[in-house]
């Protein structure tokens, strides 16, 4: 931490905060400049007590951390990418996947008919949303329990990976009967109760940022499922709230090379949520793979005009293999191979 101090600091001001850093665990090397002095603070800004305290001094104009909020999620204490197994597939390290499925299980017919639609078309991890985060009450609310039976009756015919929501702790293991990985939604991303809960269940963790969400707190978020047990985390950009209002959100796509560069975590993009439009998830998925997204989550259906959630923003499942060819000259170009198409 730096600790700028304001001018005028009187001699005795400044031992007094060096004690008080001292105090709080840290070494701190005055460095005097012409017009006002600095503190650094030597120490370990994750094990010991915070130094922002230290911004209610009337003596500090600020107090600047140089370490991250995070530490096992972070490149230096793992410097190689991590790669997550889902079911039997590899994710992150090179091994490119797009999972895809509908936003919401709807009933057995539509899932078979996306299953069958997409293992046709080479997919191997299929998602699907049993408990829906729904802005409004009144719109549908998901079929909870009965959409887990859907899906496990699914896998069984398909042998394909799950990838499923909970929303709340009493979910998760129902949920994680079923799940290869379980999805942790925008809107839960800091509800850091959950995240300790899910991160106990020994399943893979896809951690969406949430729509406010800082790259750097997305990651901390990450932490706490790391420090709590679960060692598979796929980071997942799904836009955030900006000024713009075409489309739903904004695909922050310096948030996937940060992401990249600060984590050993791999990082997939959900162009679907990002758009909220169809039409924009192929180039989403290109700037998502050329920012060096491992991987894509995308919204299918059997039927996307009577789909009961996210209608607008579905893609046909029957014709979703184009949209896998279209993508891949991307995925070769970023020096990835598409898993679903080669094995
Ligand atoms: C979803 O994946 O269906 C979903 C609700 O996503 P998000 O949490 O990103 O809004
Ligand atoms: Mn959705």
């Amino acid at each position: 931490m730096i600790i700028v101090l304001k001018s005028g600091t009187s001699k005795e001001q400044i031992e007094k905060i060096k004690h008080d850093i001292t105090d709080l665990g840290y070494d701190p090397k005055v460095i005097e400049g012409v017009e006002r002095t600095i503190i650094g603070a030597v120490g370990d800004e994750l094990s010991h007590q915070s130094l922002e305290t230290l911004r209610g001094m009337p003596e500090v104009e600020n107090v600047i951390p140089i370490q991250k909020r995070f530490k096992l999620a972070s490149r230096e204490y793992s410097p190689h990418d991590t790669v997550v197994k889902i079911g039997d597939w590899k994710l992150g390290g090179g091994n490119f996947q797009t999972i895809a499925g509908p936003c919401s299980i709807e009933s057995e017919e539509q899932m078979d008919t996306v299953a069958s639609d997409l293992s046709a078309a080479g997919i191997r991890i299929l998602r699907g949303g049993a408990f829906k985060p729904r802005t409004s009450p009144y719109d549908f609310q998901g079929l909870g329990k009965k959409g887990l039976d859907i899906l496990q009756n699914i896998k069984d015919k398909y042998n394909m990976a799950i990838v499923t929501e909970v929303m709340g702790i009493p979910e998760i293991k129902d949920a994680a009967m079923v799940a290869d990985m379980i999805q942790i939604g925008a809107r839960n991303c800091q509800n850091y109760h959950l995240l300790k809960e899910v991160a106990q269940v020994g399943r893979p963790v896809l951690l969406k940022r949430g729509m406010a969400t800082k790259t750097e707190e997305w990651l901390a978020a990450a932490e706490y499922l790391l420090t709590n047990g679960c060692d598979d985390v796929v980071l997942c950009e799904r836009g955030i709230r900006t000024f713009e209002t075409a489309t739903r959100n904004t695909m922050d796509v310096s948030g996937i090379a940060l992401a990249r560069q600060w984590s050993h975590l791999p990082v997939i993009a959900d162009p679907s949520h990002a758009a909220g439009i169809q039409h924009l998830v192929l180039p989403l998925s290109c700037a998502a793979i050329g920012a060096g997204a491992d991987g894509l989550i995308i919204e299918v259906h059997p039927d996307p005009i009577h789909a009961l959630s996210d209608a607008p923003q579905q893609m046909q499942s029957g014709t979703f293999r184009q949209t896998l060819d279209q993508l891949e000259p991307f995925i070769k170009a970023a020096g990835k191979h598409m898993i679903s198409l080669n094995n």
